[in-house]
């Protein structure tokens, strides 16, 4: 095998599927300028607008003020900063759970997580469209991996029948690429009838749905029946960091064995701190309330029929170069949508995702529908069912 990577390189590029990081020269919000051009941005998974917010700017001051800087290390080493005790005491609470770890990011909890819990001999059972990180833990797990068609509960059944050791189901409350949610009820009440244990991925629903923004499972009341609860503090909570919240049996032992967590220098004290500020002052006080009644009015606006279900609205292309073309047409109207092409979907079902947040007016959604027209994406264009 060469070294020369200029083949690949430009097969890619044929393809339509090479990508690059586009410069933005401002904060992230609702505009921005990209490319020395401003843009209205509907692409951000700052749900409730709250990654250039003053509450949380103020709030990471705070923070930098009370407890420094930097971490100094692993908890396990240097012991753990006041912000991040109170941060996993909070969203176990926020979450109805006994306890709760944060990592640096979503992506090293599910790293963290599952391969803690699961090793040779067990089965994890995914939905098709799990996320990359669950998809990479699962494999570094060694476990056993199936996968059942996107929220196909008779395949998972199927699984669930033939599975062996410890068996987890691993799936996602709002799928990231599509903006649908999973048929939690029915998941839960078959984990339950094979003795599964369920991993719940809520990442796009924090802050969105549910009572006070917490999730799927809460609006359900299911809560207590999601063994492993996983999020983010980087879409709605505007920061970044991930965490898992289970029972506190299960926290002691990712303290002990997740490796992403213990051979990794803790995220700095004062993205705790303003997380805990999010969690604790904004998601389940007025202004979470305000913020999320914003964002649903936003969403009603940009598609009525059927209302989505999610702040995930995406236009399904199928062709990536159609979808390419279409996303820099918009581009050039000013409106920063991305292609979403494969390896991030499957080949052949490249689409326009659009998401919407809190801190977009009624102006920039329309401005937005007039230039889907425009392409020939208006809603009688059957945005993507999945
Ligand atoms: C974004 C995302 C993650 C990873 O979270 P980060 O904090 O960005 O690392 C995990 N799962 C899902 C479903 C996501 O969309």
């Amino acid at each position: 095998m060469s070294w020369d990577l200029q083949p690949q390189i430009d097969d890619w590029r044929a393809q339509d599927l090479w990508r690059e990081l586009r410069l933005v020269e401002s904060t992230q919000g609702p505009v921005v300028k990209v490319d020395g051009k401003e843009m209205v941005n509907f692409s951000s998974n700052d749900y409730l607008g709250l990654a250039d917010s003053e509450v949380l700017k103020q709030a990471m001051q705070e923070g930098v003020d009370f407890y420094g800087a930097g971490s100094g290390a692993s908890r396990l080493v240097c012991g753990t900063l006041r912000p991040h005790r109170d941060l996993e005491d909070a969203l176990a609470f926020f979450k109805r759970t006994e306890a709760a770890l944060t990592f640096s990011s979503g992506y090293a909890t599910a790293m963290g997580t599952i391969p803690a819990l699961m090793g040779q001999g067990d089965t994890i059972i995914l939905d098709k469209l799990c996320h990359a990180s669950l998809v990479d833990a699962s494999r570094l797990s060694g476990a056993t991996i199936r996968v059942f068609p996107h929220n196909h509960l008779g395949k998972l059944e199927k699984l669930l029948q033939t599975a062996t050791g410890r068996v987890l189901i691993v799936t996602e409350s709002i799928f990231s690429m599509d903006g649908d949610r999973c048929p939690l009820v029915e998941i839960v009440a078959l984990k339950e009838r094979h003795g599964a244990w369920l991993m719940l991925d809520e990442a796009h629903a924090v802050g969105v749905i549910g009572p006070q923004g917490r999730g799927l499972a809460a609006e359900l009341g299911l809560e207590g029946q999601v063994e492993l609860q996983m999020g983010t503090l980087s879409k709605a909570i505007g920061l970044s960091g991930g965490y898992l919240a289970a029972s506190r049996q299960v926290i002691d032992w990712l303290i002990n064995r997740a490796r992403s967590f213990v051979y990794s220098t803790a995220p700095p004290p004062a993205v705790a701190h303003a997380a805990l500020v999010g969690i604790c002052e904004i998601l389940q006080g007025k202004d979470g309330d305000t913020r999320r009644g914003r964002l649903w009015k936003n969403l009603a606006l940009l598609k009525s029929d059927p209302l989505p279900t999610s702040a995930i609205v995406p236009w399904i292309i199928g062709d990536e170069q159609k979808a390419m073309d279409i996303s820099s047409q918009l581009r050039e109207a000013g409106l920063l949508i991305p292609a979403i092409r494969y390896p991030t979907v499957a080949r052949g079902s490249a689409r326009l995702r659009v998401t919407c947040t809190a801190g977009h007016s009624e102006a920039q959604i329309r401005r937005l529908l007039a230039e889907l027209a425009k392409v020939g994406l208006g809603e009688s264009a059957a945005p993507a069912e999945a």
